[in-house]
Parts: C-alpha cells; sequence; structure tokens
C-alpha cells in the first residue's frame, strides 16, 4: 500500500527540527523512536509511517507558527487527532519527510452558546468529552460512533465522521456551525459562530469539513446541541432473509417517523463473531438469523418510544418481516445490544485478515448491492466470508470480508484492490459512493481518480491548489501530488 510518490520529499535537519521543536517546548517534540511508535500505525495495521518529529501544539498560536515555518521551509504537515481513521490520512508516509502534528493537547472547552444551541470545543477535545459536556448542560450532541473515545472533534469534521445517529441528525457537517481553521501560511481563519442562516458568499465552512487535513488544521469548532430524548427504546430483531430489511425499515420509518433514530443491520455470521471473539458478549436471542437489526427509537415523553416500539415489532412480526426480538428493558440491556453492534470491526480482527470496503447507495438499493457484492466476491475469491454491516438507514454498508478460514493472512490482503474494484464497480453502477464516511486518505485515493470525472478531480486540484500553494498539508492524501 505504498507508492513510489509517497517516497520523495526531503526529510527537514536537525537545526529546522530545532527550531519546530522550540515552538512547543522540548516535552512536547517526540523524536525517540519508541515513543513515536503508536502514533505512527494506524488502527487495522494497513500503514506503517516514518517520521523525524512529532509536535503536540496545546493553542491554535503554537499551530499557526508551525505551519508558517513549514510552509516557509516546504516540510510536509500530517495533522493527527486520536488516530482511529481507517483511510491512513493521519499516517505519515514512509519517506520520514514529514512532521506529524498531534491535535490532542487543544483541549479547552471554550464555552456553551447563551440558549444552549451551542457548544465551543477545541480540536483535541474527544467527541465522548464534547457529548458529556453537551450533556452536563442537559444537551445532546448527537454525533456517536464506536471510537468516540478516542475521535477528536477536528478528526471528526475533517472527515465528515457518520456514525450511529445520522438518520435523524446528519453527519458531522450537519452538526457544525463554526470553525477556527489554520491555513497553510500559519494565518488563522476565525469562522466560529452559532449562526443557522448565513449566505455571505462561499461557504468556507463545508470546504474544510471533510478536507482530511490536506486544506487547513481545524483548531476549534462550534457544536450544534439539541434536546436529550426523554426516553430512548432498543430492539435487536432476527430477520427472516434478506428481502425483509428494505419493508421493515420502510415499516419503522412509517410508524415512527422522526423518532427512529437508529436503524442498523449486521448479518448472522458477524454477530457469531462477535459473541465468539468479543468478552462478556452473548447473543440475544435463541436459535441464529441470516440478518439482525438493531432498532433506537426515541421519544420527548415517557413511555412513548417504548410503546412505538411494541407496535411496529408486532406489526413486522405479522408481516413475517420479524423473526424474532428482544427489546431492552433496562439501560444496561440496551448498552449490551448496542455494544453487539458496535463491536462489529472489532470481531472480525479474530478471523484474521478483513478487506474492508465503506460504501453507500441509495437506500432501496442496499438489498441489491449485498446480493451483487456476494456474487463478485465469491468469482474472485472464494471460500471468504463477507460479512456486511452499517448503517442501513443511510444506505451506509461496510462491506467488509474475512478471509476464508486457513487462508494465509497476507495471500488474502495481496487481493485487496482487486476485490475493492470489483465491490466499487457494483457500487457505482447502482448511483454509490466508494466512501459513505471514512474518507479517502491513501486507501482510496486510486480509487477516487478512476470514479470521479476528470472535472471534479481538476476542480479538487484547483482548490488544493488555492489553499495550499507549496502542497504542505498531508501530502498525498486524497489527491496523489
Ligand atoms: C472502532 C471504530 C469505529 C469507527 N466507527 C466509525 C463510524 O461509525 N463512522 C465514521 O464516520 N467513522 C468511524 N470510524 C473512523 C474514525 O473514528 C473517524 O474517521 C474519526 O472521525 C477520526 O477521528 P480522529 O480524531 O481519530 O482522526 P485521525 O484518525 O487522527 O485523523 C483522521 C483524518 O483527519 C485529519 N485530521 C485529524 N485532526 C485534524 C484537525 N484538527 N484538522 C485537520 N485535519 C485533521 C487527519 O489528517 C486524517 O486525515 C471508526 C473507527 C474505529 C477505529
Amino acid at each position: 500500500m505504498t507508492s513510489s510518490s509517497d517516497r520523495s520529499a526531503k526529510a527537514p535537519g536537525a537545526d529546522l527540527i530545532a527550531r519546530f521543536a522550540a515552538i512547543v517546548g522540548a516535552d512536547n517534540a517526540i523524536t525517540d523512536a519508541a515513543e513515536q511508535a503508536p502514533f505512527l500505525r494506524e488502527w487495522r495495521d494497513l500503514y506503517v509511517g516514518r517520521t523525524p518529529l512529532i509536535l503536540k501544539p496545546a493553542t491554535t498560536q503554537e499551530v499557526s507558527r508551525i505551519l508558517a515555518l513549514a510552509n516557509a521551509e516546504g516540510v510536509g504537515v500530517v495533522a493527527q487527532g486520536g488516530n482511529t481513521g481507517l483511510v491512513g490520512g493521519q499516517i505519515p508516509s514512509e519517506s520520514g519527510a514529514e512532521i506529524v502534528l498531534s491535535l490532542t493537547r487543544l483541549k479547552q472547552i471554550r464555552g456553551l452558546g447563551a440558549d444552549g444551541g451551542s457548544l465551543t470545543v477545541e480540536a483535541g477535545v474527544t467527541l465522548a468529552e464534547a457529548q458529556a459536556a453537551a450533556r452536563s448542560a442537559g444537551r445532546l450532541f448527537p454525533l456517536s460512533l464506536a471510537s468516540e473515545g478516542s475521535a477528536t472533534i477536528g478528526g471528526c469534521l475533517a472527515t465528515n465522521a457518520g456514525g450511529v445517529a445520522v438518520l435523524s441528525y446528519g453527519t458531522a457537517r450537519a452538526l457544525v456551525s463554526g470553525l477556527e481553521v489554520v491555513l497553510a501560511d500559519g494565518s488563522v481563519w476565525d469562522g466560529l459562530g452559532a449562526l443557522k442562516k448565513d449566505n455571505t458568499g462561499y461557504d468556507l465552512r463545508d470546504l474544510f469539513v471533510g478536507s482530511e487535513g490536506t486544506l487547513g488544521i481545524i483548531t476549534a469548532a462550534t457544536l450544534r446541541l439539541y434536546p436529550e430524548p426523554v426516553e430512548r427504546a432498543t430492539a435487536f430483531a432476527a430477520l427472516p432473509g434478506l428481502d425483509a430489511l428494505l419493508p421493515l425499515f420502510q415499516l419503522a420509518e412509517a410508524q415512527a417517523g422522526a423518532s427512529l433514530t437508529a436503524f442498523e443491520f449486521m448479518s448472522g455470521e458477524l454477530l457469531g463473531f462477535v459473541t465468539r471473539h468479543i468478552p462478556g458478549t452473548q447473543r440475544p436471542l435463541a436459535g441464529e438469523a441470516p440478518w439482525y437489526v438493531l432498532l433506537e427509537i426515541s421519544g420527548a415523553a415517557e413511555g412513548r418510544a417504548t410503546g412505538l416500539l411494541e407496535a411496529l415489532l408486532a406489526h413486522a412480526a405479522t408481516a413475517g418481516l420479524v423473526s424474532d426480538a428482544a427489546v431492552a428493558g433496562s439501560l444496561t440491556q440496551a448498552a449490551a445490544l448496542w455494544r453487539l453492534r458496535e463491536s462489529a470491526s472489532e470481531a472480525q480482527k479474530g478471523e484474521g485478515g478483513s478487506i474492508k470496503h465503506d460504501v453507500s447507495v441509495p437506500v432501496g438499493r442496499v438489498p441489491e448491492l449485498l446480493s451483487k457484492a456476494a456474487d463478485v466476491v465469491a468469482r474472485i475469491s472464494p471460500g471468504a466470508r463477507p460479512v456486511p454491516f452499517g448503517h442501513f438507514g443511510d444506505g451506509n454498508v461496510h462491506y467488509n470480508i474475512s478471509q476464508p478460514p486457513g487462508m494465509a493472512r497476507e495471500a488474502f490482503l495481496a487481493q485487496w484492490d482487486e476485490v475493492a474494484r470489483a465491490v466499487h464497480d457494483v457500487v457505482t453502477s447502482l448511483g454509490g459512493s466508494i466512501s459513505a464516511e471514512h474518507g479517502i486518505g491513501r486507501l482510496k485515493r486510486e480509487e477516487l481518480v478512476r470514479v470521479k470525472s476528470a472535472v471534479e478531480i481538476d476542480l479538487m486540484r484547483r482548490i488544493k491548489t488555492a489553499l495550499d500553494p507549496n502542497g504542505i498539508l498531508n501530502p498525498g492524501k486524497v489527491l496523489s501530488r
């Protein structure tokens, strides 16, 4: 997963390293290989980078001084938050020429908006900390990911993260009203603020959301907060077959409307992986089904969500869409059901190598995607085990494939590009996207060029050149150099 373009740049010398280190102080400039190691390896072990220096600034001003120096000297800068990204965007190349900018010390909660509708936090605040700050003010910050204990607000915005609450609240993009960004030359754009409406020219904020550290460094954000639901009702339902997925979703939408806050699905085989490899988990239902769905309905009044959920499940059972279901009777039981779903990625590690896709299609075409992708996988890699799961209500499928039992992990992973191209071809034929929520990073930059039009790629390159003329920001990510 290395291309020759990742090896081209020249590493900064000792003098320049000392000038960078002086900006943050020696304690926050990491050159020791053992201390650097956790920053240079990503969660799936797909990429291991090299760097002469990791800098941990604590303020926007320090970030600004670092970028001004990097821009003047032509040094590549790779932003990193919680290092939970799944496309390699936060890992420097193997060249050893780029420095890493870890934003995790930008930790201030700058404040709650006067009307309780917004919260301004710095980029290194974790998603879980931002949620807790909202909760302590009696409000909800709805963005929710399995990685939220480590993923930072800066990383979530830089990747336009999705997660399990997109169905009712939208992706990270919909949950931010303002940004503070340090530009490639070190200048600071203060675009913080809680306006709902602002049509003063081009939308600069949306340019940086999802730009994966290639257009600017996000140092703070104003987040949109919502009322906390009074009640959440959660169920884990077994489905008799693939044909039941879409009608069950449509029924849930029709009966619960905007109160349907999650509709997550996973294959039966994947649930088996979870209960086999994740300590403390167990099957919530007797027997085995080919597909499972986790449903959540939220309500503004006590008892309403539970009533809606029970009526929906009764209706679905009568219609033959659900063969069995467990409704959580307590918060602990609801957490146990969510854990099954949220452990889906982790559980695959216990089954050897995985080839992973994060794709989306129009919701109505998800079943077609699942069956067509299974066909192409069986053709290219006989015996491989597709274990899809994801955010059905967003049309977002993590089309993951575990290696055939007994096959060498490396031999299976060597098929990654061929399998990915074939799965992506199915996705594009269904009008879908090859990256629903994880971004492009390094993993998909060649595929990006294959699926986007020349006009789109040219526009992206022109935006990149306008904002980062010296190409110092996350070189070789999203777009190749
Ligand atoms: C178990 C698990 C579950 C996950 N579930 C989901 C999910 O449901 N939905 C989803 O969307 N993602 C999911 N992810 C992916 C990941 O958590 C998200 O992409 C998250 O937003 C990354 O945040 P981070 O702080 O870890 O960023 P990093 O991994 O550190 O960085 C990600 C990218 O953002 C850039 N970046 C980081 N901080 C900044 C900054 N301050 N300014 C500019 N650029 C920056 C980096 O250069 C890199 O390109 C999951 C990951 C794991 C490990």
